[in-house]
């Protein structure tokens, strides 16, 4: 069924007891719309609970109310039933990106929110609104809706994923509707300097030497089109990073001068790869990504492979990802 923000609203009013669900390797976005989803929701007297079938980075550890806010799917699996009676999914264009939570889809009403033009609609009402530059941006007009009196906090944690999903306001994802609810948010108490330090000027410095390896293994082809690099579990090993806590990296690869796509293949279990896509102007990695099984958004996606042989997998996906660049140039004008 095809939803709008107005039948959010009013499954919400109907519910009292409240299970907020976000996507395994979960992002800024995602806990920054799970977390001000919660505080909001307590603020109209619901019981909530928020979960990720996943652990968080450790980056976004760093926020004290993420952390006491985000439980895990042991916390909650006991008595799912008796304990819940609406389930709302954030962030998450398909069912397998909520990890074991997929099994209780069919047995609750489900509201799902999101942002991806990937999105395969498979919740009970869907609001998926791909203009939107963040889930959390659909969280503040839902809070808005509901007139929630804000506390600085409930303003930083909901600021958090608008500022993390457009790339602190600069990707094509930006456009004025973020600026207008971000300077709504920062009226309300949010700070974003406080959030730009804690996740952009924080950064270990284990993971800046694992640049340098990442560097090592860059290679770039398609005329400088295409950069791409790898990252396994034993570059991590050496400077002691959990997979949960990788950078991956991607956009520094992106910025080189002329390079449209940029990918990054990533161990996060033995021969299991995450694989990180982005675009600078104008090439769609969504297609990309769905078509291996993943998705996404037009600047920024990806997908997950199995492989015992990942040279020969970076090979035929490279080579196949620079066909579709040759072949969409064409339709192109500049
Ligand atoms: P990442 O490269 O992991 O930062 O992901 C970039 C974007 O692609 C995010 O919007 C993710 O939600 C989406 N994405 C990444 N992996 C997958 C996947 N396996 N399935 C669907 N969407 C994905
Ligand atoms: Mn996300
Ligand atoms: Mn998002």
């Amino acid at each position: 069924m095809k939803g709008n923000i107005k039948e959010i609203t009013k499954e919400i009013v109907k519910n009292e007891k409240i299970l907020l669900v976000g996507h395994i390797l979960p992002d800024g976005d995602d806990v920054s719309s799970l977390t001000s989803m919660k505080l909001g929701l307590e603020k109209l007297g619901k019981k909530v609970s928020a979960v990720i079938d996943d652990d968080i980075p450790e980056y976004l550890l760093q926020f004290p109310t993420i952390k006491a806010s985000i439980e895990s799917f042991k916390d909650v699996e006991n008595n799912i039933y008796q304990n819940f009676d609406l389930m709302i999914i954030l962030d998450s264009s398909s069912p397998d990106r909520v990890g074991r939570f997929e099994k209780y889809l069919n047995s609750f009403r489900v509201l799902l929110i999101d942002h991806h033009v990937t999105n395969t609609h498979f919740g009970n009402i869907n609001w998926v609104d791909p203009t939107m530059g963040s889930t959390a941006q659909m969280v503040y007009r839902i809070l808005k809706d509901f007139n929630i009196d804000y506390d600085n906090e409930l303003a930083n944690m909901n600021l958090l994923g608008i500022a993390t999903d457009t790339g602190f306001f600069k990707y094509q994802n930006a456009g004025s509707t973020v600026f207008r609810d971000a300077a709504d948010l920062i009226e309300k108490g949010a700070n974003i300097s406080y959030i730009a330090n804690t996740i952009l000027d924080n950064t270990p410095l284990e993971h800046i030497l694992l640049y340098k390896d990442i560097l090592n293994e860059l290679k770039i082809t398609s005329e400088g089109r295409i950069a791409y690099s790898l990252l396994t579990l034993g570059m991590l090993a050496k400077y002691n990073i959990l997979p949960k806590d990788s950078p991956s990296f991607v956009e520094n690869i992106r910025s080189i001068r002329n390079v449209e796509i940029a990918i990054v293949f990533q161990e996060y279990k033995e021969n299991l790869y995450h694989v990180s896509l982005r675009s600078k102007k104008w090439a769609d990695v969504s297609k990309i990504a769905l078509k291996y099984g993943g998705g996404g958004h037009p600047r920024a996606a990806g997908f997950s492979i199995q492989t015992r042989n990942i040279e020969k997998s970076i090979k035929e996906i490279v080579e196949d990802i620079s066909k579709y660049l040759r072949e969409s140039i064409g339709d192109l004008t500049f």
